[in-house]
């Protein structure tokens, strides 16, 4: 999806979020470099939404939230003052189904699943709508996915649900000596378009298996496990207040028991829980709740005995919205793994059809996050092996949370082609591994001329340097150098394992500088950056 140039509906509005508890709205916060940072240490769930290189970053918040935006003197303009009456006006007008037979996304035209259709919630399935599309596939093709089966036998949800999983491969009632990766959606409840795509690329994938040879191949060679709802609870309580969609209830419903409800299931896992305030809450009335301790929550624990009982190669945790491809890590400033490089490479090729912009949390949303979903797939390596886990936010930050159910299949297509080719590495995930390991001595330890560079140049009070280390100096201790003209340097910071770094230039003086990286005994190529005031 390209970034998309929307007519400005702004509303001369004299009011702000106003009126009921439930209310959300949709505001472009003129946050400039540092913005953000103090939104979210205020505890403004901000991790959905499309940031415009630091200038603006547009969202849709509580009526809480928009207190605490009010206070911090943030410029900002509301978009949509009521997103949930937006939803239900526009969906009125909206068709689900042009009727044509395939989709045209921007790198093909792929054959509509014909089984797929529209939800009774704004477009969107009920939790017993979905669970009715599991049961369709098993009974339409029984040789391919299984019957759904619950995720653990030991745990329910507060409201006492089980999570479902079902398993798309041949035999798909064995277990086979295959690689493994796991889709999953809906950690947060108000992400519905996070669940239509998956139910999409599954239909795609059971009708195809026939007909088309990398669809066949995917489905012989793999196991494909699908978890579309793992927060039930939220999600059926969003039907319960706004059943034509438009419901904004993102966590858990735990009892918090203090008046508040609920859970931020994507910071409860157990890998760096709780490592700092930035964009996990310890207060258990915000969005980003983390819950008293790591997987405290009954569905957190049963992902993490799934994950640990069942070997995957792959994770792919979709959510909604601001078309990024999110890898790890998310927590604190180490914004890089060892497998950064891998990350990079795959995601390159994740993102080709439809346009995510990629990279880290602090590369993508511009935040850090902890216990996320991703840092603890990939980054507990003791009681299982490493999984390769991406998080995807589908949807522009003008679809927001609820797109349009004219948007519904337009926004699915252009994920298939991400979906089978993340199958399609998890079927050469053996090769892979081996193709990285000894790849690791091939590369030189250079920096290619003409892949170190900054933008904007000339910049005013930030910029972003971006670059390729070779994986040699991914560990180690590479700096980004900036010296002003006369040569006495202004700012050094540590840039290993990384793909780009966002300078604060507020304290030059306006003038040229050089930069360049240094790492160990190895120097780049030095680059001219212009500080305009
Ligand atoms: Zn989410």
């Amino acid at each position: 999806m390209k970034k998309l140039i929307f007519p400005l509906l702004l509303l001369a509005l004299s009011f702000f979020c106003s009126a009921q508890q439930q209310q959300y709205c949709r505001v472009k916060i003129y946050t400039g470099p540092g913005g953000l940072q103090t939104l979210i240490h205020k505890g403004v769930a901000i991790d959905h939404g499309y940031n415009d290189n630091n200038k603006t970053f547009i969202t849709e918040i509580s009526l809480k939230e928009s207190a605490i935006l009010k206070s911090s003197g943030l410029k900002y303009d509301v978009l949509i003052n009521d997103m949930a009456a937006y939803y239900v006006a526009g969906n009125a007008k909206a068709v689900f189904d042009d009727g044509s037979q395939v989709v045209q996304v921007d790198c093909g035209t792929y054959p509509k699943p014909k089984n797929f259709s529209s939800g009774s919630m704004g477009g969107y399935y009920t939790y017993s709508e979905l669970l009715a599309i599991l049961d369709s596939m098993t009974k339409k093709f029984p040789k391919l996915i299984s019957a759904k089966k619950i995720v653990s036998a030991n745990y329910t949800t507060t409201e006492g649900r089980p999570l479902y999983y079902v398993k798309i491969s041949d035999n798909p009632a064995k277990t086979e000596n295959e690689p493994k990766i796991l889709y999953t959606a809906l950690h947060h409840a108000r992400e519905p378009e996070s669940m239509a795509q998956l139910i999409y690329s599954m239909w795609y994938l059971l009708e195809n298996y026939k007909k088309d040879t990398t669809v066949r191949n995917i489905v012989d060679s793999t196991e494909m496990y699908f978890i579309p709802c793992v927060n039930p609870d939220g999600y059926v309580y969003n039907e319960t207040t706004n059943p034509n969609g438009g419901g904004y209830w993102r966590k858990n419903r735990r009892n918090n028991n203090d008046g508040s409800y609920g859970v931020d299931l994507n910071r409860n896992y157990g890998y760096e829980w709780g490592y700092d305030d930035m964009g996990s809450s310890p207060y258990t009335s915000s969005d980003t709740y983390r819950g008293p301790s790591a997987f405290s929550e009954p569905e957190t624990k049963m992902i993490k005995e799934f994950c640990d009982n069942i070997k995957f190669t792959y994770a792919l945790n979709n959510h909604s919205y601001g078309n990024y491809l999110i890898y790890p890590y998310g927590y604190g400033t180490k914004t890089y793994t060892p497998d950064s490089i891998l990350y990079k490479q795959q995601a390159n090729r994740l993102v080709q059809c439809n346009e995510f912009t990629k990279g880290t949390t602090i590369q993508t949303v511009g935040y850090t996050a902890n216990g996320g979903s991703d840092d603890w797939m990939y980054g507990e390596q003791t009681e299982k092996s490493k999984i390769i886990a991406y998080t995807a936010e589908t949807g522009t930050a003008y679809d927001g949370f609820w797109p349009k159910k004219s948007k519904i299949i337009p926004l699915a297509a252009a994920n298939l082609d991400m979906n089978l080719n993340l199958a399609l590495l998890t079927k050469q995930s053996v090769y892979a591994r081996s193709k990285i390991a000894s790849s690791t001595n091939a590369m030189q330890p250079t920096i290619a001329a003409g892949t170190l560079y900054n933008s904007p140049n000339p910049c005013n009070n930030f910029t972003r340097v971006y670059f390729n280390l070779p994986q040699q100096l991914q560990m180690a201790n590479a700096m980004l150098i900036i010296s002003n003209a006369g040569g006495q340097p202004v700012l050094s910071q540590k840039v290993a394992g990384e793909s780009n770094a966002f300078v604060n230039t507020t304290a030059f003086t306006a003038g040229i500088y050089y930069y360049f990286i240094k790492a160990g005994s190895y120097q780049s190529e030095t680059k001219k950056l212009i500080v305009v005031k």
